[in-house]
């Protein structure tokens, strides 16, 4: 049995030393001590379904066995910074991650975190093309230093940082935006950007397949491909931010771009490729990669061996227990009960997403999709003590974010869903 400090004596230790900015879920938060598969406990041993513990990184599931020994394996023998010198963990990974990109995307840069990964990647594109103007979407999330933050769209992620050269254009959401589903109407916008915003030529688009941080919003069908061209006749690169949605998460592909048929020319990874462990990744080809050679490029801890030996072991399990399956067959069958259960409630205005990233979005008037922010806050909180776990985003706060480890069974589906009925049948 556990016998640390209770809930309240580490958010009495979190107010008095940790910085004032930090988050948590809940209004009475959850005091985790222990996680396993898709399952957390609580310091009395409740079971909680982690419906959200994808986007906390975890994809094969807590504390995967085979995962845990590569770590603890790889600690024991070397722990290094090893850029400088030569060990097989960093090149095995690599190789392997590479196997798993089309095309010839195979240059690994690894990181610590996906804003690394942003960053680096935004760097990159520059350097590349000489030119500085990069557009992202609006409602994005891409990472919070400095650049990613640009690259950020939403005000409540942005500080008071220079925009530094970032065009956001109309974000394709199908739910909220004003040409519905027709991607080919909004990818206008990006060339308006061109035209009217920079010299015609920019350095890249960055964007993610399906938002995550953004409310599980998928870009609208035929956005990409057209905006893949106009980018590539001025000049630039197609940045796919994988973070969220890569990793075998949407299950139809093992990475989100794929659904859109564009192959980017770098991509950017984070949170489920270390299964909690922190690392990042640039992808890209060894033409654009040989940019960084004009002066010293080092990242002290981006790519040692644990980390590395973490993400190999992770992509064995995601082959081995046929994960992305796993999600596109469990995802299929959660999203069909969560949009029965939009038909059942008028609080439920959209049912979105891809395998295990899903989204539900509460209005309050289904006409005029007012947020149903408190709602949202509220479901949240009456599920947890259901013992579901789930996230919430958007930029009105009102949306749902499904997102588990990819190992989730049929039966946690059903529980997630029960749970949300259950809830919204108080109300
Ligand atoms: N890109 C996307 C799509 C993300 O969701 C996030 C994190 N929420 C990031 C980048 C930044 O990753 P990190 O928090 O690891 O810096």
């Amino acid at each position: 049995p556990y016998a640390g400090p209770t809930a309240e004596e580490i958010l009495a230790k979190r107010r008095e030393y940790l910085s004032p900015s930090i988050l948590h879920s809940y209004k009475n938060p959850v005091n985790i001590v222990e996680g396993k598969k898709q399952y957390l406990f609580d310091e009395k041993g409740r079971r909680y379904v982690d419906a959200f513990g994808g986007i906390a990184t975890v994809c094969c599931g807590h504390c995967h066995h085979d995962v845990v020994e590569a770590i603890v394996n790889q600690t024991k023998k070397l722990q290094h910074s090893t850029v400088l010198y030569l060990n097989h963990a960093i090149t095995d990974f690599a190789q392997a991650l590479a196997s798993k990109l089309p095309s010839d995307l195979k240059v690994v840069f690894f990181t610590n975190s996906g804003t690394e990964a942003n960053e680096l990647a935004m760097l990159i594109a520059r350097l590349y093309t000489g030119c500085h103007d990069i557009i992202s979407l609006r409602n994005a999330y891409h990472g919070n230093a400095t650049g990613t933050m640009a690259a950020t769209a939403q005000s409540i992620w942005k500080f008071n940082v220079v925009q530094s050269g970032v065009h956001h254009a109309v974000n394709p959401d199908p739910y909220r935006g004003i040409f519905g589903s027709d991607g080919e109407k909004y990818a206008r916008d990006v060339q308006d950007i061109l035209n009217f915003g920079t010299s015609g030529n920019v350095a890249a688009f960055i964007s993610e397949a399906i938002q995550g941080v953004g409310g599980i919003i998928e870009l609208a069908p035929g956005y990409l491909p057209v905006v893949y061209n106009t980018i590539k006749k001025a000049g630039g690169l197609f940045i796919a931010d994988e973070v969220q949605a890569g990793f075998g998460r949407t299950g139809s592909h093992f990475w989100g771009f794929e659904a859109h048929n564009v192959v980017p020319d770098i991509v950017t990874i984070a949170k489920g490729i270390g299964n909690g462990i922190p690392l990042g990744a640039v992808v890209t080809t060894p033409e654009i990669a040989e940019v960084l050679t004009r002066r010293s490029y080092f990242n002290t801890f981006g790519g040692n061996p644990v980390c590395t030996a973490a993400g190999l072991a992770v992509l064995k399990v995601i082959e081995k227990e046929q994960l992305q399956q796993n999600a596109f067959v469990v995802g299929s069958h959660l999203k069909e009960r969560l949009t029965a259960l939009k038909d059942k409630y008028e609080l439920i205005g959209d049912v979105r997403g891809r395998g295990l990233m899903l989204g539900v979005e509460l209005v309050t008037d289904r006409e005029l999709k007012t947020p149903a922010k408190n709602e949202t806050l509220h479901v949240m909180d009456q599920m947890k003590e259901l013992g579901v776990l789930i996230g919430k985003g958007g930029y009105y706060g009102n949306v749902f974010r499904i997102t588990p480890p990819l190992c989730f069974t049929k039966e946690d589906a059903d529980f997630v869903a029960d749970a949300m009925d259950l809830t919204l049948s108080r109300m």
